[in-house]
């Protein structure tokens, strides 16, 4: 589904991601685990070409990322972007969700101005993915009047909406009181459960034990350890892991 090779990037003199190869397949979570300016939402916004790179490649479903497949140095232009970025659904740890639109109204706007949706679709598919993230009974009030863990949930539902291939999450619990976190991540396991592809840029080590099929960990722009959750979080050798782990614990 996804594929780095070789990929690196600097911002002016300040190399920040180095030679990452990684490979996410179809209906695999990958969490992306590090230190602070290790590089993970760095890595996490070059996949969806929000950044983009300098060295190496990235492909979605096969199709090169922000690049010309005939002259790979043109960058794509904004209308030939559209077309990757249709397949792939980003939630942040902000939620950016309008202010003067109903939960409802958020999830069914981008159906109908991407999508071209009628009205009455549009607001029939987005109760139904307010019900999925267990929101039916919010469709009608604004983000104001919404816990910050519905507000996300509101923001996932607005992305499941384009039935995106792929899912990228930045720190999606990190700006939530911590009560609030585990509704979030519930709603990331069904995702999972149901087969989403998914890179989760996550402090939740927990989240990335149980849900992740893969874990990256990231130091310095570098991927330096890589496998399931047991392998890395239990028989990695590698020191900067462990070392890691022990601030979280
Ligand atoms: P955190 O856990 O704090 O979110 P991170 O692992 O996501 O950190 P990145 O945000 O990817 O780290 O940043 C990696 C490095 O790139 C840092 O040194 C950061 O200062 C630098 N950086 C990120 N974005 C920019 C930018 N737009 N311009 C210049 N430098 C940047
Ligand atoms: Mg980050």
């Amino acid at each position: 589904m996804v594929t780095v090779r070789g990929l690196g990037k600097s911002f002016g003199t300040n190399e920040v991601l180095r030679d990452i190869d990684l490979t996410v397949n179809r209906s695999e979570v990958v969490c992306l685990i590090g230190p602070s300016g290790s590089g993970k939402s760095t890595l996490l916004r070059c996949i969806n070409f929000l950044e983009a790179y300098d060295r190496g490649e990235i492909r979605i479903e096969g199709t090169l990322v922000g690049y010309s497949e005939d002259s790979p140095r043109r960058r794509l232009t904004n209308r030939e972007l559209r077309g990757l970025r249709r397949n792939v659904g980003m939630v942040f740890q902000q939620f950016n969700l309008w202010p003067h639109m109903t939960a409802l109204e958020n999830v069914a706007e981008a159906l109908v101005q991407v999508r071209g949706m009628n009205k009455a679709d549009a607001a029939a598919r987005a109760r139904q993915m307010l019900e999925r993230v267990g929101l039916a009974a919010k469709a009608d009030s604004y983000p104001a009047r919404l816990s910050g863990g519905q507000q996300q949930r509101v923001a996932i539902a607005r992305v499941i909406a384009m039935e995106p291939h792929l899912m990228l999450f930045d720190e999606p619990t990190s700006a939530l009181d911590p009560e609030l976190v585990g509704e979030v991540l519930q709603v990331m396991r069904d995702l999972a459960a149901d087969g989403m592809t998914m890179v989760v840029v996550t402090h939740e080590m927990g989240f990335a034990a149980n849900v992740a099929d893969k874990v990256a960990f990231l130091d310095h722009g570098r991927i330096a350890a890589f496998g399931t959750p047991r392998e890395v979080f239990h028989e990695s050798a590698e020191p900067r892991v462990q070392q890691f782990l022990q601030t979280y614990h």
